[in-house]
């Protein structure tokens, strides 16, 4: 596995990758690698000659008073983790080859960046566009590989890719859970033992209205009335939202008569969790 910090170097290597034939798999990530991105790579090295990962803390993603600064790194473990998941190009760009003296251009998906996790975190999903834009530009993949555990994120990237003529294959793979459901994340690090054992609650909440969902409830709000006494009754956390959306405009539905998308954030002290379930 090679690893690559330089944006010239890596073009070089794409470039010559490309000019052999071979495709390319592609894994974004801000690091503190964990099995739900070490599954992601296991796809890419399924379907793809070469499998190139990134990590990149991105600035433009984060608000003024979010996590940034304190983001968990630890860049030599995950060079560990990710050689021995099948990554061939670790590409781990530094913030000023990323945003130079002067950046001013931003990639925006209107409408689809300020439902759900947007109104909580404005900017965010621009942040996002504008560096997955980016990082595909430098390592042109046939394949992105990305998780269900930031739906939305897939949604308004799958849109951005379909606008901007992008042709690149988007790969959606199912949320990673620890043993007790709560879904893996690099923010878990933040959580108190208490928080920790708490958060359980975003995935009990969503089995239970999958379960009413599969026993034939379509009524939105009777979903989501479970949902949220279930979880309103936990006083270590705070809800942001709760909601039921369709899959394309992730606009609220009252009824269910197509897939959608139970999303939920809820912080525990600081720490901002996000889970969600399909129902269909
Ligand atoms: P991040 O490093 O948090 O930006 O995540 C990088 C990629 O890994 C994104 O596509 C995430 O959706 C995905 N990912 C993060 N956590 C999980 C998980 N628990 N299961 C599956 N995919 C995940």
């Amino acid at each position: 596995m090679q690893i690559i910090t330089d944006v010239k170097e890596m073009r070089e290597i794409v470039e010559g990758i490309k000019q052999s034939g071979q495709s390319i798999g592609f894994v974004p990530t801000m690091g503190y690698l964990h099995f739900g991105h070490l599954a992601l790579i296991t796809a890419a090295r399924k379907q793809n000659n070469m499998v190139a990962a990134s990590i990149f803390v991105n600035p433009a993603q984060f608000g003024p008073e979010e996590d940034f600064e304190r983001y968990p790194r630890d860049v030599e473990a995950d060079s560990i983790k990710a050689k021995s998941a099948g990554v061939d190009l670790l590409f781990c760009p530094k913030i000023e080859d990323i945003y130079g003296a002067g950046y001013a251009t931003y990639v925006e998906t209107e409408g689809l960046s300020e439902q759900l996790c947007g109104k909580s975190r404005p900017g965010h999903f621009r942040g996002v566009c504008t560096v997955v834009l980016k990082l595909f530009n430098i390592v042109q993949p046939k394949r992105a590989y990305f998780g269900q555990k930031d739906a939305q994120q897939f949604i308004i990237l799958k849109r951005m890719t379909l606008d901007l003529n992008l042709d690149i294959e988007m790969i959606c793979l199912p949320i990673v859970r620890e043993a007790d459901g709560l879904a893996m994340s690099s923010r878990n690090i933040y959580l108190t033992e208490q928080e920790r054992r708490k958060a359980t609650v975003l995935n009990c909440s969503l089995n239970e209205a999958k379960q009413l969902y599969d026993a034939g409830e379509r009524n939105a709000q009777a979903l989501l009335e479970v949902v949220e006494k279930k979880l309103l009754k936990v006083k270590e956390g705070r809800l942001d939202y709760a909601e039921l959306v369709d899959l394309t405009h992730l606009l609220p539905i009252t009824k269910i008569d197509k897939p959608a998308l139970l999303a939920l954030a809820m912080y525990f002290g600081q720490t901002r969790l996000i889970d969600n379930v399909i129902l269909q």
